[in-house]
């Protein structure tokens, strides 16, 4: 299969893009004033290939409008990226830019926020040897420590937003022509970015607030469990002692409140590691390492996978689940309306931060410690002992659908609808 790269026509100018250029400037402004809350004089770094170009320009524009301070950034190539897949030596896979990753954690130490771009070609490695991708997969990740961590420690405020890349794109809508398939891509991503209106920034603040109230709601409840039925789902969820539901905007330990992903839909928290009980069917296929699994069938005791199958993929799922002790328990739930811009759409965007929040989901592995109330976010030993699941994976698959139920059960034994056919029950 091709690779669908048209290098020399990539960064096209405005007037050849298959699509209305002026929402790039409305998802730039987004990705500044919404996603990072940029604050006069403060640095950035921008990440983005090349192709996503025409939005990197107007992002590092809007930054300067809005007083940023030095704006810096790094490009990547799909292109350049697949040489050393295809040229380098096996000892080369082993070694990655470590200079650069601690330069970037310093920034990000310092107070620099961080926007990376999204254009993801999905199956950009899938031709390549799987071991060599492996091999240059693990040393980029410990290699790259340094410059996520302050970004999983919400040390600065960042954000990803998403440009229509053409072989993305042709994932999407492979029986598209190549601008059709942009131009199709473009216009459910500027859609569910809520930026097809004349105001996004009150948009966004709109749909923060719904956020927040469904956040609000979840955390007063302070449910003990909460029951899902669905066509072949019938489970019962833990949730963590002194969990707490977040969505939406999170204020960073530089003290400004950003919201990380545009589009964002859910509202989540963790569910309790040893608490899970019953069998679950996912609603929609999942892409884990450019596989596609589809009709995950899953059955929990006590918080662990003992029983799984699949109707495609079912190998790679298996492998998943025993990559380590905590890859057969839950490290978060997720609760997205069935009317959810993405799930409306009907598409596979084969890209997480899309698919994740077309619908309710649950991820195996890794829980996020910001999650809970008070302290004991700040104390890996008091997230464990509250039930907080630990792994080196996070992989979110879908469970919600429009014939999907769930009640929440109060700490009391009280039965409290949460949603009905998919949609919040209390609103
Ligand atoms: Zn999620
Ligand atoms: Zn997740």
């Amino acid at each position: 299969m091709g690779l669908y790269n048209r290098s020399n026509m990539n960064i096209l100018p405005d007037e050849d893009l298959p699509f209305d250029a002026n929402m790039l400037d409305r998802l730039a402004m987004v990705a500044i004033r919404v996603g990072l809350n940029l604050q006069p004089g403060q640095d950035l770094i921008i990440t983005g290939p090349v192709e996503a170009l025409p939005l990197i320009r107007r992002i590092s524009a809007e930054a300067y409008k809005n007083e940023a301070g030095v704006v810096s950034t790094i490009l990547s190539d799909d292109e350049l990226q697949l040489t050393r897949y295809e040229h380098a030596t096996d000892e080369s896979l082993d070694r990655a830019p470590d200079w650069m990753f601690k330069a970037m954690g310093e920034a990000y130490n310092d107070n620099t926020a961080r926007l990376a771009v999204s254009a993801a070609n999905p199956l950009l490695l899938a031709e390549q040897d799987p071991a060599r991708v492996a091999r240059a997969g693990k040393s980029m990740s410990m290699a790259a420590k340094p410059a996520m961590e302050p970004i999983t420690n919400f040390v600065t405020n960042w954000n990803i937003v998403s440009y229509p890349g053409l072989a993305w794109a042709k994932q999407v809508f492979p029986d598209k022509s190549d601008d059709e398939a942009v131009a199709a891509l473009a216009e459910a991503i500027f859609s569910i970015s809520r930026v097809d209106n004349d105001d996004p920034i009150a948009a966004w603040k709109e749909h923060q607030a719904t956020l927040t109230a469904r956040q609000e709601w979840m955390n007063e409840q302070n449910f003990h469990s909460l029951h899902y039925t669905a066509p072949g789902t019938d489970l019962t969820l833990g949730l963590a002692d002194g969990h707490a539901w977040k969505g939406g905007a999170s204020t960073s330990r530089n003290g400004i409140t950003c919201t990380p992903n545009i589009p964002t839909e859910e509202v989540f928290t963790t569910p309790h590691a040893d608490r899970v009980n019953g069998t679950v069917r996912a609603s929609k296929p999942l892409v884990h390492r450019g596989t596609l699994i589809d009709g995950i069938e899953v059955r929990f005791e006590e918080g662990k996978i003992v029983e799984a199958k699949a109707d495609i993929g079912e190998e790679v799922f298996l492998q998943l689940i025993d990559t380590d002790e905590g890859a057969r328990k839950l490290g978060e739930v997720a609760l997205v309306p069935h009317s959810s811009p993405i799930s409306a759409s009907g598409l596979l965007f084969y890209n997480t931060l899309y698919d994740e929040n077309a619908s309710c989901h649950i991820a195996l592995g890794q829980c996020y410690s910001k999650c809970f109330k008070g302290d004991i976010g700040k104390d890996p030993e008091a997230v464990v002992a509250a039930g907080g699941n630990s792994s080196n994976i996070h992989v979110d698959w879908m469970i919600g659908s429009g014939e999907l139920d769930i009640d929440g059960v109060t700490q009391d034994g009280d039965r409290i609808p949460v949603m009905r056919n998919g949609e919040w029950a209390y609103e």
